[in-house]
């Protein structure tokens, strides 16, 4: 298990895991790249991925890749830790992702802000997507999460 770092809820204890439907997602975030699944017949992004279209009932989709940029649009901050392991993960920011590129269809994602003030987030910030590499990890899996787009 990786040191905990403040503001990072461990990956370990998320239980991300892939299958026939999502494994698009997870090849795509190993490459560090957003995946999502979007309706072949309306247009609609299925986040997360739900077997048809909850607006056209259509089955089938296409994965396509999105910038991987958004926009805050809900968040709450944890600030106490629910084991004493978590001692040094909070406060950390659990927020609801817009994500840009889905064509105004308002696509989000649950997500782990990291690298942030928590007491300065505040919905509507811009934010882009990491994804952490458990290398340790037999699955290979990349974890999605968010931090702010620093201003240059
Ligand atoms: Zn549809």
């Amino acid at each position: 298990m990786r040191p905990t770092t403040k503001g990072v809820f461990p990956a370990v204890l998320t239980e991300t895991f892939a299958d026939e439907a999502t494994q698009p997602f997870w090849d795509a975030a190993l490459d560090n790249r957003l995946g999502a699944p979007k309706c072949t017949k309306c247009g609609t992004f299925r986040i997360p991925l739900t077997p048809f279209c909850f607006n056209c009932q259509t089955r089938e989709i296409e994965w396509i890749q999105l910038p991987g940029t958004g926009s805050v649009y809900s968040f709450t901050i944890v600030r106490h830790p629910l084991s004493p392991g978590l001692q040094l993960a909070v406060p950390c920011a659990s927020g609801i992702v817009e994500l840009d590129g889905t064509q105004g269809s308002g696509a989000r994602m649950i997500v782990n802000i990291i690298e942030c003030d928590v007491d300065a987030l505040r919905i509507g910030d811009k934010v882009e997507i990491v994804f952490e590499h458990l290398a340790e990890s037999e699955s290979k899996m990349s974890v999605p999460r968010f931090r702010p787009i620093r201003q240059k």
